[in-house]
């Protein structure tokens, strides 16, 4: 079987846990994989791809500051990249490059996983950067009825909610301060740092019933997750989770092979995965 060349480009990037994951789907496929990590800026974006694909890779994972950079690369995407204007999986074919966004495919992931389901509920998410965007996607595209965003940068989060808002005209969005408490909902989604290696207060409200979703994670639980835990809530859906998913999202762009049995797949991973936290506990 022919090797699969295939890593991260981003930067910084010496805390990623991208190759120790391609390493267990490795040996769970026996696909033959060599994953590596390139350190790229925006300014050498072009000549990292031109690079990569002409030393024969099949793609790359995508990752921060160049989720948006990239689309202005691609020659084919999905309706989420589309949309939101930022991809983090790339595949190099004939005819340029094609790119997807696995975040949003990995939240339906867990979602689906915890049979937790969207349409009609109420929504907080914290943030309004490349995750948030992710999140409003799965969110919005599966019909919830209300989405509250909370951030620091109260404009940017007003011009996020009206670019879903001109996408979603059903859904109702709502815009509120970062630390402000948020109000009664059944999905709440951190979509911020916070708790991995920011600090900061996730003010939500935890109850048994409602769904939390943590996009930081650390080798522990968050403190946001803890809460609610400790509140006795069902739905509980951790940032490695998301991962995992969204890892084995791009193995499938890449190989054009199915993971029919995804669930299954994503656990053993998690059991054989080793986090070092990175950052700070709330
Ligand atoms: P990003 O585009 O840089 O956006 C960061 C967002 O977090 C912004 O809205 C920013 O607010 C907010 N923020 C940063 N520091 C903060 C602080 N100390 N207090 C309050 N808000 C703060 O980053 P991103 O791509 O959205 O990623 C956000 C987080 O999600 C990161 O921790 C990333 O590791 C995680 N993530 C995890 C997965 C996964 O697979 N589990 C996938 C994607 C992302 P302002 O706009 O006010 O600056």
């Amino acid at each position: 079987m022919k090797m699969l060349k295939i890593g991260l480009i981003g930067y910084p990037l010496k805390n990623s846990l991208s190759p120790e994951i391609f390493k267990i789907f490795s040996e769970l496929t026996g696909f033959k994989i060599s994953y590596s990590l390139h350190e790229t800026r925006e300014k050498d974006l072009a000549h990292t791809l031109k690079r990569l694909r002409s030393a024969g890779w099949t793609g790359v994972n995508v990752t921060l500051p160049l989720k948006e950079a990239i689309t202005g690369f691609l020659t084919a995407s999905d309706q989420a990249v589309f949309s939101v204007k930022a991809a983090n999986t790339l595949k190099f074919d004939k005819n340029g490059m094609a790119g997807i966004n696995t975040d949003t495919r990995a939240l339906s992931d867990t979602f689906r996983e915890k049979k937790f389901t969207v349409k009609g509920k109420t929504a907080v998410v914290w943030g309004a950067g490349g995750a948030a965007k992710a999140a409003l996607w799965f969110l919005a595209g599966n019909k919830a009825g209300e989405i509250s965003l909370h951030n620091r940068d109260t404009k940017k989060a007003r011009a996020l909610a009206a670019e879903f808002s001109a996408l979603f005209p059903k859904v109702v969005f709502k815009v509120r301060r970062f630390t402000e408490k948020s109000e009664k909902a059944d999905i709440f989604i951190n979509a911020t740092p916070v708790g991995m290696y920011a600090y900061g207060r996730i003010n939500a409200i935890f109850n048994r019933k409602a769904a939390y979703c943590d996009l930081a994670y650390l080798g522990d639980e968050t403190g946001f997750l803890r809460s609610a835990r400790m509140a006795c809530a069902k739905t509980i859906i951790d940032g490695k989770e998301i991962l995992v998913y969204q890892a084995a999202r791009s193995l499938e762009f890449w190989t054009n092979k199915h993971i029919a049995e995804i669930v299954k797949f994503k656990r053993e991973t998690m059991k054989r995965l080793t986090i070092q936290d990175s950052g700070s506990k709330i």
